[in-house]
């Protein structure tokens, strides 16, 4: 749109792009991808438009423990393995574990993340390249 910022034309490109994949991308990946469409974009528009979309409940943050945190536009209840062969963040398709009546007394809990850790299906049969 014509009277569209350029902040706000590249805060709708970022989560935009974020809907758009299921890769679970990190900032980084991001930045290389929307520099083709913003050449000027910088790595911290990126980190501030996540910290906000987070904030906002439109994104959640995922640490699986590589050292980079993921990012994932779905919100809803869903849990995530992550391949310690091909290093892919992916989505389980399981129902919601019922956590809320296993914690200890005095503790209410308003939602859980949950990452299984091993060899995903395609690793294990070598599928992966
Ligand atoms: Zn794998
Ligand atoms: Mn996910």
């Amino acid at each position: 749109m014509l009277n569209q910022s350029r902040h706000s034309r590249q805060r709708e490109a970022i989560l935009a792009l974020l809907r758009s994949t299921k890769l679970h991308p990190t900032a980084d990946w991001l930045f290389s991808e929307l520099k083709k469409e913003f050449p000027n974009i910088g790595l911290a528009t990126i980190y501030r438009n996540l910290k906000f979309f987070e904030e906002q409940g439109l994104v959640i943050k995922i640490d699986v423990g590589d050292g980079f945190d993921h990012y994932d536009a779905d919100t809803s209840d869903h849990y995530h393995f992550f391949c310690d062969s091909c290093r892919k963040v992916i989505d389980l398709d399981m129902p919601p574990l019922q956590f809320g009546e296993v914690l200890p007394d005095g503790f209410s809990s308003e939602h859980h993340q949950l990452v299984f850790f091993g060899k995903c299906k395609n690793c294990k049969l070598e599928l992966c390249s």
